[in-house]
């Protein structure tokens, strides 16, 4: 397999996967510029290679037409702060006056190409609209993790038409690597905090830790399932019946493998899904009728703080509460400042998943752990074990 390291860029034309579906204010700002701030190391160190760079990203959802405000001219100054240079703009990703640019491209210069979702042949995976994208390039690089499970045309079908000349961006690689170092090293404890709203949406990969972790740390709204499957009485609290089977496989499983399941033991619950009515504290199993738990308390804090400090691998998805409310976002800060420490202290961390890494960044403290994914769906579906379409087109 090529590696963006080895490679000769000189003179070549690094056409580059990238993820620049940013947000955009009412008057098209971007309001969060990380996606595009983690493409930068992989365009520089191209250019500083000889090599020129074609970039391809989706932004937003458009309706397979062209909509001012899902154009990627948008975030082209924002482009050009970030990577300290100025960026041509192709308009229309196949279109005449694109292929005209990139085929005009001179080592260093940089061209970002119109919105691949304007046309439905990218998520569709088309062959021929990949065809014409690849056009634009000598070289493919894939650096958008975030896409990488979706077989679309610029994501993962592309790859055929650089049978020798196909690579992961920095970004990628970086990815891989982190997940790679938490799941398939060694060194113990490795603890997972898995959190957020729904035992449905994280079932896969709970039961994928379970065969990997020394410690199961279930928190957020999830937890009251598990809870209610135990006997407990969780009152209004988020639970899904469904799952109470579920539940009850997860302990058996986690039993029979050794794992230490670690669930809540107090909560910080309100009668309304609401920062405005009064909250008050209960044992985990004996929350009263009309009263719903919306953050772990402070016994439970103590406790999980107590596992992730001695822990060597971390990995974080899925908030302890809901955080985005103030009256109940402690116990997610309380869980990323230990993480944090626990990596001062020497553990690798990685926070994978939306709302974890919407949580480290809105409390500051995404520099403070080793790493956190740019990857949502994407991040997830690679720790539950599926071959990535957008990593297996490259390494086939
Ligand atoms: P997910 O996308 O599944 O990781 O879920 C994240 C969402 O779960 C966040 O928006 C949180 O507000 C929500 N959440 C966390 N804890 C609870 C809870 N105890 N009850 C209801 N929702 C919660």
């Amino acid at each position: 397999m090529k590696n963006i390291h080895t490679y000769d860029f000189n003179g070549k034309r690094a056409l580059i996967r990238v993820d620049f579906n940013v947000p955009l204010d009412e008057n098209l700002n971007v309001t969060d510029d990380t996606r595009i701030t983690a493409a930068i190391p992989t365009i520089k160190m191209i250019i500083e290679k000889g090599g020129s760079v074609v970039l391809m990203s989706h932004l937003g959802r458009p309706t397979e037409v062209f909509e001012e405000k899902f154009s990627l001219k948008n975030i082209v100054s924002t482009l050009e702060e970030a990577l300290g240079k100025k960026v041509l703009f192709g308009g229309d990703c196949i279109g005449e006056k694109a292929y005209e640019m990139s085929s005009q491209l001179k080592s260093g210069e940089v061209l970002l190409l119109g919105n691949l979702r304007f046309y439905k042949e990218e998520t569709k995976g088309d062959k021929s609209f990949s065809k014409k994208l690849a056009q634009h390039g000598d070289v493919y690089v894939n650096d958008a993790f975030g896409t990488a499970h979706r077989a679309h045309a610029s994501t993962a079908i592309i790859a055929d038409y650089f049978p020798n000349d196909k690579m992961f961006g920095l970004l990628i690689e970086k990815e891989i690597e982190a997940v790679d170092k938490v799941l398939n090293s060694n060194q113990k404890p490795l603890t997972a905090i898995v959190g957020g709203a729904k035992v449905s949406s994280k079932i896969t990969i709970i039961e994928q830790l379970l065969n990997k972790v020394d410690h199961l740390i279930i928190g957020g709204g999830m937890a009251y399932t598990f809870i209610k499957a135990q006997g407990g009485k969780v009152g209004n609290s988020l639970v899904e019946d469904d799952y109470l089977d579920t539940a009850h496989k997860i302990f058996e499983v986690a039993k029979s493998k050794g794992v230490q399941l670690h669930l809540p033991i107090d909560t910080i619950a309100s009668s309304d899904f609401s920062n405005e009515t009064p909250t008050k504290i209960f044992k985990i199993n004996e929350i009263d009728e009309g009263w719903m738990g919306l953050d772990i308390g402070n016994e439970t804090k103590k406790y999980f703080v107590d596992v992730i400090l001695q822990s060597k691998l971390i990995l974080w998805n899925g908030p302890m509460g809901v955080f985005e409310m103030s009256n109940f976002q402690d116990g997610t800060v309380t869980i990323a400042n230990a993480i944090a420490e626990a990596t001062q202290k020497g553990a690798f961390s990685l926070i994978g998943g939306g709302d974890s890494v919407a949580a480290v960044n809105k409390f500051d403290l995404a520099n403070q752990v080793s790493h956190v994914s740019t990857g949502g769906g994407a991040m997830l579906e690679y720790i539950e074990g599926i071959d990535l379409p957008g990593i297996a087109a490259i390494r086939k």
